[in-house]
């Protein structure tokens, strides 16, 4: 562990929603890079790269440190519809319940929200499109662990759940923990 606080501003948003998995909710493809978190701001978890790559996987760090998106069903937490908890895959931190997962078909997992004071939410500019005046207003919101700044998924509508907008997280972003009986 380091505590410069430096770390994730090298965290890009290369990989961001490519292909299908954009179309799939309706992102539009792209990549984007990541916001300054500002003058001072130090995550409370924070790690060398070279920590990072050895406990995460390659596709791990790929979606918690670079911004990237898993393919669709390609983590078992899509359809894990036991009762229990999800923590960041970062820092341990528990930010989703079973509660508040929703069950949609589209590959990754989905939540109506996280535990309070769990994420923190960026601006995905899909890709910055170059000299698009609109960029920021077209952005997505993204979602990252308060505690280590790992990115998780995004936030996002979709016609199934008209009511609110829902979180779209990577499940390989999280580690479920099945409560106990
Ligand atoms: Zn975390």
């Amino acid at each position: 562990m380091t505590d410069t606080g430096t770390e994730r501003q090298g965290i890009g948003r290369r990989g961001f929603m490519t292909g299908t998995a954009a179309a799939a909710v309706g992102l539009g493809a792209g990549a984007a890079k990541a916001a300054d978190p500002g003058a001072g701001f130090t995550y409370e978890v924070t790690r060398s790269e070279a920590e990072w790559r050895a406990m995460l996987t390659k596709d791990e760090f790929h979606i918690l440190r670079m911004g990237g998106t898993e393919a669709p069903q390609s983590s078992p937490l899509w359809k894990e519809n036991r009762p229990g908890t999800y923590c960041c895959k970062g820092c341990d931190l528990t930010i989703y319940r079973s509660l508040h997962k929703l069950k949609l078909d589209k590959g990754w997992a989905f939540f109506r929200h996280s535990y309070p004071d769990t994420v923190l939410t960026d601006l995905d500019l899909m890709g910055g499109r170059m000299g698009d005046p609109f960029a920021e207003i077209r952005a997505a919101m993204e979602v990252h662990c308060r505690r280590c700044g790992s990115h998780l998924g995004h936030i996002v509508s979709l016609p199934e759940v008209p009511d609110r907008p829902i979180h779209c997280i990577n499940g390989a972003a999280l580690r479920f923990e099945e409560a106990s009986a």
